[in-house]
């Protein structure tokens, strides 16, 4: 699977792409949830991120795709370093990188971190996007 969004090529390795990956679910964003389960048919995914979201902060890694070096910080100028191979756990807190409480960040999770201004859209995976909407003028 490959990054949705890049800052940049590995400099370590040369071949991978620098992705953004979330660890960590982001907080709901929502304020008025109070009691409108019934006709939503997202009520089980936010119900499974809501148990998960007071386990960690989620926070953003920027991750080579293909040697698996981490930066902290979306500057691939910056350190850099490995997780360790047998957990692959986050530098910051623990958490898996590649588990379940992760994922390669959406626009909307990099714009959570901030780190709009780092993706390189050139890079962004290609999504075989149907862009027949433009010929479709009637
Ligand atoms: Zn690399």
């Amino acid at each position: 699977m490959y990054p949705l969004h890049s800052i940049d090529f590995c400099p370590i390795c040369g071949g991978g792409l620098c992705g953004i990956r979330i660890i960590g679910s982001l907080p709901a964003d929502s304020n008025n949830d109070d009691s409108a389960d019934s006709a939503t048919a997202t009520a089980s995914a936010t119900a499974a991120d809501a148990q998960n979201s007071s386990l960690a902060q989620p926070h953003g890694l920027v991750i080579c795709d293909e040697c698996e070096a981490i930066w902290l910080e979306p500057d691939v100028s910056t350190v850099h370093q490995y997780p360790d191979l047998e957990k692959a756990a986050s530098p910051v807190n623990g958490m898996p990188i590649w588990g379940d409480g992760s994922r390669w960040a959406s626009m909307e999770d990099i714009e959570w971190l901030g780190w709009t201004e780092a993706v390189n859209p050139e890079l962004d995976a290609e999504l075989d996007a149907d862009s027949d909407s433009e010929e479709k003028l009637v």
